[in-house]
Order: structure tokens, then C-alpha cells, then sequence
């Protein structure tokens, strides 16, 4: 590889997917296109997606309650329209999955089926400095059961001096606490340090454990592969906002393993959009669950952001999970060797990438400590037109996205730090 424009132009030149990046509204900045780093945080709108959402606007003026069955999509069955393309990027079959809510509501709700604490098993392991929403949830659900957070979640951090959690002190964990647990939530992949973690072996640990294996997929769904039914994992949630484009603050997703849908000593909080769909409209009094992950539903659905969710899984769907997958890793080894050619020119070492390297443990997203003027260059980078995310006290997180990133994008990224430096 070379980290020369001519070199990533080239890339570009061969990628089979160049032409999606024309399906997407650039960000402008400085009168050009933006270098836009940031899909791990709210992926960018597909030029699709307005023409979807006018088209429910257009039925809704047309045909008003109508909509609901005479529309062009019907309303009443809209979220139908999702379960055959989420499966195939969450990896399960299409009736285990569900759009519906927004994530950390989806994750309450799961947690009333699978997290049911008694006196002997009641604690959560997690990985620790989890995204804020998560720890929330989790400290609010303890405490709501009648624990206390301090003693019932065990949080799983990396070892001293490093930045990301081993594999085997997570296996550890939950072998030291297999007598207490009663669930196992972690991220997919983890929002600050951008690593992947073993679904499957930790699913298979939690079941050894006698625990229930549940993960937050926000920052791994539509970024690495999975294959969730097969893992074995009992529930997820993600939301559709970051890698799967589906507009700020868009309807999110959920799993249920199949082995859980009929399963009536599971407690859940129940709402008309659950009940079997025979029957919803008589009104009647008793709740009868759907027997698949539609059972979990509890409000009809929202239909305008439904909308802007199925714009993108149309381009997902065109483009090919598994190609999308393939170009992500070029991109990111690109990305990864760019910014060690840069320290290789360096008289001191200016970065330091926290996420793992391995393709297995890692999505889109690198995490680049600043070792040195941090800040200065961050600063920098967006002044230029890089759109790019700061966490305290360092860290630099970037996600080149396979749909609409390009290798000349990441080129731009490391030509404007060593602009900077020089
Ligand atoms: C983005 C993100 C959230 C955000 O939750 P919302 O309910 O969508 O606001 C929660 N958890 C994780 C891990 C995230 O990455």
C-alpha cells in the first residue's frame, strides 16, 4: 500500500462499490464535500429516503385512517416490511427480529423478559465504561428488582495499563460469578474503543454460567457480521441511526431467539401491537402474545421513520451485506496503515490506535489515542472539513463506512494531520 493520493484514487477506481456514495447526501463544508468520519455516530441520509417518507406523507393527505390498510404500504402492516433484511444483517431468522421503539426502550423492555434476578442469581456482567444509556439502564433495572448496583454488576474492565478488555478476563468473569448471574449484557462492539467482542463464546459461557446472554448492538449492527440464531444469544437491541442510516433518533431494532417466542413464564410488558393480529381489532380484553419477536411490539407503528428506515435498507440490501463487509476491512486496513506510515515519518509518536487490529475484533470504527497535541489537531481536522468525533481526555474516533466513504477520504483524513505536524 502507498499513502498517496494517486495510490487511494485507484482504490477507488476498483471498488464495485464506488457508485453508493452518489446515493448519499455529502455534508458540505468549505464549499466541497466533508470528509465524514462520523456514520458510527449518525449515519448520513441516503437521497432516497425523502422520496419514501413522502410517499407515506402523500397517502396520510390522500387517504387519511385509510392509510392504514388502502395505503400504497399499509400502515397496519409496515414493520412487516423489515424482518427479511434485518435478519440477514443481524444474522437470525425473520422471525426473530422486529423494528420497533428506540433503543434504550427496547433494552428496558428485554431486560423485563430476561433479566429476572432472584435471591441467589441476580447479578449483570458488563463491560465497563459501557455507553452511559446502558449503565443507566442497567444500574435502574438492579435497583428496580430491589438490588443494589454497586453489588449486582460486575463490570469487566481492561487490565492496567491497557485499553481494551481481554478475552479471556471476560470468560473469567463469568466463570468467577457463574453462581450469582443471572445475565450477561455487553456491547457488541464498544462505542469508545470501537473493539468487537466474541458473541459466541460469551453466549456459550453465559448458558454454562446458567445466565441469560443478551448484547446492545448498537455500534455492530449494519457494521460486522453476525450470526446471532446460530450463536445462541437470547436477546439484542440496536438502534438505526449509526450504520444503518435510518435517520436521527429513527425506530430501532430487536431479537428474540426463537426458543424464547412461545415461552409464557417469561414476563413482558405487553401492548396491543403484540397481540395476535387475528384477534387485535376485537378489542378484547386478554392478552394474547404474537409468537414471534412481533410479540414483544407494543404500539402501532411509526410509520414516517419506518419509512426512512426501509430507504436505507433498500440500498444495504442492493449493495450486499457481505460486500459491504469486505470493502469496510480494506478500508479500515487502509485507514490503519496510513496512520502507522505517519508515525513511521515522525520524529515522536504522534497516535496510537486503542482498537484491536485483528478482523475479528474490530468494525469500521479506529479510536486513535493523541499522544501529542491532541486536541490541536482535532481542531485542525474539522477546520479542513473532516467531520470527526472527540472523547475525552484523547481519543479521536473515526468510522470510514463502506457505503459512502471512500479510500480517498481516508488519504484527506491522514494528508491533513501531516499538513498539521509538518
Ligand atoms: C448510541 C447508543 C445508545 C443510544 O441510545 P438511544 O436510546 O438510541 O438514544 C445506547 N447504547 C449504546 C451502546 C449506543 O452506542
Amino acid at each position: 500500500m502507498e499513502n498517496t493520493l494517486q495510490y487511494a484514487q485507484q482504490l477507488d477506481q476498483q471498488d464495485p462499490l464506488k457508485e453508493y456514495r452518489n446515493r448519499f447526501h455529502i455534508p458540505q463544508r468549505n464549499g466541497q464535500d466533508a470528509v465524514y468520519l462520523t456514520g458510527n455516530s449518525l449515519g448520513l441520509q441516503p437521497k432516497a429516503t425523502k422520496g419514501y417518507i413522502q410517499q407515506e406523507l402523500d397517502d396520510w393527505a390522500q387517504l387519511g385512517v385509510e392509510g392504514h390498510v388502502h395505503g400504497k404500504n399499509p400502515w397496519v402492516s409496515y414493520h412487516e416490511l423489515f424482518p427479511q433484511q434485518l435478519s440477514k444483517i443481524v444474522g437470525c431468522l425473520p422471525t426473530e427480529v422486529v423494528a420497533m421503539n428506540q433503543l434504550s426502550v427496547n433494552l428496558h423492555l428485554l431486560m423485563v423478559s430476561f433479566y429476572r434476578p432472584t435471591k441467589h442469581r441476580y447479578k449483570i456482567i458488563c463491560e465497563a465504561k459501557a455507553f452511559p444509556s446502558d449503565q443507566y439502564a442497567l444500574q435502574s433495572q438492579v435497583a428496580f428488582h430491589g438490588y443494589e448496583p454497586a453489588d449486582a454488576i460486575v463490570e469487566v474492565s481492561p487490565r492496567e495499563g491497557e485499553y481494551t478488555i481481554r478475552h479471556e478476563d471476560i470468560l473469567s468473569a463469568i466463570e468467577q460469578h457463574k453462581n450469582e448471574l443471572a445475565l450477561v449484557l455487553f456491547g457488541g462492539v464498544n462505542y469508545y474503543t470501537g473493539q468487537a467482542f466474541d458473541m459466541k463464546a460469551i453466549t456459550a459461557a453465559a448458558h454454562d454460567a446458567g445466565a441469560v446472554a443478551g448484547f446492545d448492538l448498537a455500534h455492530a449492527a449494519g457494521n460486522i457480521p453476525m450470526q446471532l440464531h446460530d450463536w445462541e444469544v437470547d436477546f439484542a437491541c440496536w438502534c438505526s441511526y449509526k450504520y444503518l442510516n435510518s435517520s436521527p433518533g429513527g425506530v430501532a431494532g430487536v431479537f428474540i431467539h426463537n426458543k424464547h417466542h412461545k415461552d409464557k413464564s417469561l414476563p413482558r410488558f405487553a401492548g396491543w401491537w403484540g397481540h395476535n393480529k387475528e384477534s387485535r381489532f376485537k378489542m378484547g380484553s386478554s392478552f394474547e402474545p404474537i409468537p414471534t419477536a412481533e410479540g414483544w411490539q407494543l404500539s402501532n407503528v411509526p410509520v414516517l421513520t419506518m419509512a426512512a428506515h426501509k430507504a436505507s435498507l433498500d440500498v444495504f440490501e442492493e449493495a450486499g451485506f457481505e460486500n459491504l463487509v469486505t470493502k469496510s476491512r480494506q478500508l479500515s486496513s487502509y485507514l490503519l496503515f496510513v496512520l502507522d506510515e505517519i508515525n513511521a515519518t515522525q520524529t515522536q509518536q504522534v497516535t496510537q490506535v486503542i482498537t484491536p487490529r485483528g478482523e475479528a475484533e474490530k468494525g469500521c470504527q479506529v479510536s486513535m489515542l493523541m499522544l501529542e497535541r491532541g486536541r490541536e489537531i482535532f481542531d485542525e481536522l474539522i477546520n479542513q472539513g473532516v467531520i470527526a468525533d472527540w472523547r475525552e481526555p484523547n481519543v479521536i474516533r473515526i468510522a470510514p463506512v463502506p457505503l459512502y466513504n471512500s479510500f480517498e477520504d481516508v488519504w484527506q483524513f491522514g494528508d491533513i494531520i501531516k499538513k498539521i505536524l509538518s
